[in-house]
């Protein structure tokens, strides 16, 4: 954006928003960053004052994962150079696929790339370390300190693997893995499946570091029973996982029979980020429908948040007890219901979570799009009405 002009230096986002509306300062915007309105307007703040929070953006929950973290750092690589083959190292079969635990996995890819904080590593780096074994003196390499030590020479030798192998041969980690991770664990160890050998590297690390920060030394057969220990807790976890999906799908859907049915939904217009809200109170005494028009709504599913939001605010506002709102936008429901993180859909579900309060009894469900077509008229019907245009707080239509 360039440097700020002095009236401005200290401005942040809370400057552009209005503290009794809680939502954007359109005049305040258009006086500092002109350029910036309509992607600023773009952005729904809460508008019950919802905490901030952080978000990651190359994740559609906004939660960070190491698998978009990694796609991340590849594709900013990938842009600068050819990224080395590693002579055919198998990355999927060797690391990524490995029995053991995503942490586990991550150390393991870690270790492989030389990209551990050893002492020589961190001096090669010319970060100020002293390169020294705390437990032997000799240089810290990582083959130093996961085989040629004496510690870890006696780990691995009392390890149950079923090998003769001389671990102090080793000289190059990435042509020696496949080897080690094959070791067959003997019984009665209770490791069924995967391999032992990625719980050893990532129990000496704990354990190296246990030492060098705290002072606490481990003894060799700690250091082992602790690599077994989680490895077995591993393969235990895993064989329980299945059971936990299944509860999931069977929650019953609740109801309440004096419950006021309202359904939702919102058209959109790509080109101009217009969207058009729908509801309906499906009562038996008639009807009742509303639509509004919204600017600067940037996609299809924040249009259906948005219409769900103003529908639950317009029966708090009517003073309705037993609500049941209805939308047919699974991923928006999933996320009212909790059951998915949606970054986007952050403000707007702290919204509708807070307005839904006051109601004695809420709910909300998925239905078809067939069964919605009335709320989907009255969002096109809004959607049209494009010459009364307004931002925020726009009008409401009983029909
Ligand atoms: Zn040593």
């Amino acid at each position: 954006m360039g440097p700020p002009n002095k009236p401005h230096s200290q401005v942040t986002v809370s400057d552009l928003i209005n503290p009794a509306t809680r939502d954007w300062d359109v005049s305040k915007i258009k006086l500092i960053l002109p350029f910036y309105e309509e992607k600023i307007l773009c952005f729904k703040p809460s508008l019950t004052g919802a905490p901030d929070k952080q978000v990651w953006l190359a994740t559609k929950s906004g939660d960070y994962t190491t698998k978009s973290g990694y796609y991340t750092a590849v594709t900013r690589v990938e842009t600068r150079q050819d990224i080395p083959t590693d002579n055919g190292f198998k990355w999927r079969s060797n690391v990524w696929n490995m029995q053991c635990a995503p942490k586990v996995k991550l150390f393991s890819w870690k270790l492989l790339k030389g990209a551990i904080p050893v002492g020589e590593r961190l001096v090669q780096r010319r970060v100020p370390a002293d390169p020294r074994c705390k437990r032997c003196g000799c240089s810290e390499s990582i083959l130093h300190l996961f085989f040629q030590c004496g510690f870890a020479q006696r780990v691995w030798h009392l390890a149950p693997l079923n090998t003769d192998m001389d671990f102090r041969g080793i000289i190059d980690l990435m042509s020696s893995w496949e080897t080690l991770c094959s070791l067959k664990c003997l019984p009665p160890a209770g490791i069924i499946s995967g391999s032992l050998t990625p719980w050893l590297f990532w129990s000496i690390w704990k354990a190296r570091n246990k030492f060098v920060f705290e002072g606490h030394s481990a003894s060799p057969e700690e250091t082992l029973s602790g690599a077994i220990v989680l490895a077995r807790e591993w393969n235990t976890e895993v064989k329980k996982e299945p059971l936990t999906g299944i509860r999931q799908l069977s929650a019953p859907v609740l109801t309440h029979p004096e419950a006021t049915v309202i359904r939702s939904d919102a058209a959109w217009a790509p080109g101009s980020n217009i969207a058009g809200l729908g509801w309906v109170l499906l009562s038996h005494s008639g009807n009742q429908s509303f639509k509004v028009p919204l600017k600067s709504v940037a996609s299809p599913l924040l249009a259906e948040g948005l219409a769900l939001r103003e529908a639950v605010r317009s029966c708090a506002t009517l003073g309705l007890n037993y609500v049941a709102f209805e939308s047919d936008s699974l991923n928006l429901i999933k996320a009212v219901k909790l059951e998915v993180t949606i970054a986007e859909l952050y403000s707007v579900i702290a919204d509708i979570t807070s307005f839904a309060s006051v109601f004695e009894f809420v709910s909300f469900s998925w239905i078809s799009r067939e069964k919605n077509v009335l709320a989907d008229c009255l969002a096109k019907e809004a959607l049209n009405v494009s010459d009364t245009l307004v931002v925020g707080d726009a009008f409401i239509a009983p029909n």
